[in-house]
């Protein structure tokens, strides 16, 4: 799968990127990275500014449209180029990280997965001029219910759900759908060596070597586990 982001700060989305499992997955071609700094799009060549006062006054400075929409026609053309097919660009959703968006959630992460290819937009200051976002943005993604200074954390946080979902990315294919909310409910608690730590023994059944025991376990676990942390979707599992 291929990730195209398109930010003013590109250095986060690679540092971020680029470590531990998806940079191991990026190594092995599993996925790309390609990253945009819409500043390089900026028409001022000497300031490199990206950013205006807002109409009708406020707070802060808004994104102009003009650098966002250079920036995307940019990525969109790469990526036809990249398939020698000029649909290929137009038909790539292009996710924007806004508190506005749709709260991100595990199943949303399986359907981007789905994908070939996915471009994702960070605004920064207060946002991004209206006119450029109905252009171009195909889907509003939002991390939760607060207001982040710039949209790389929100981009990698999405990123790094939707490579868990990508065919071998994972050591095991199937975890990404085993994790907590695969099946609705939170996962069963862990346990490692050694046996015994600070006195707390690991539970019985799973040193027992008995497969259905250990299954049964796992789901009175995660039914007990779900119930005290989330009601909320304990009840929607129970209630179906
Ligand atoms: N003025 C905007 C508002 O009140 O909704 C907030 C702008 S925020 C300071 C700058 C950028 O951070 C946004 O354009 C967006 O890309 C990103 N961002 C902030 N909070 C986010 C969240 N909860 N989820 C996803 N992206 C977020």
């Amino acid at each position: 799968m291929n990730f195209y982001c398109m930010s003013l700060f590109p250095d986060i989305i690679k540092s971020g990127f680029e470590a531990s499992i998806t940079g191991r997955a990026v190594e092995k071609g599993l996925l790309s990275l390609t990253n945009v700094n819409i500043r390089d799009f900026s028409p001022d060549k000497k300031h490199f500014k990206v950013d205006d006062y807002p109409y009708g006054g406020g707070a802060g400075l808004v994104m102009k449209a003009d650098c966002v929409f250079d920036a995307y026609e940019y990525t969109r053309d790469t990526i036809s180029r990249y398939w020698g097919c000029s649909e290929a660009g137009n038909r790539t959703r292009v996710v924007y990280m806004t508190p506005r968006g749709e709260t991100f959630s595990q199943k949303k992460a399986a359907e981007l997965a789905k994908e070939r290819d996915l471009i994702i937009l960070c605004g920064h200051y207060e946002g991004i001029d209206e006119r450029v976002l109905e252009e171009i943005v195909t889907d509003n993604i939002s991390i939760g219910d607060y207001v982040l200074t710039g949209g790389e954390l929100a981009a990698l946080v999405v990123m790094d759900a939707v490579s868990r979902f990508v065919p071998g990315v994972l050591g095991n294919d199937e975890s990404a759908y085993t994790d907590s909310f695969g099946d609705g409910l939170l996962e069963y608690p862990q346990y490692t060596r050694p046996e015994v730590f600070r006195g707390k023994q690991v539970p019985e059944v799973l040193l027992s070597g008995h497969h259905a025991n250990v299954e049964k376990w796992r789901y009175e676990q995660k039914l007990e586990i779900t119930k005290r942390m989330r009601p909320d979707l304990y009840e929607r599992y129970t209630k179906g």
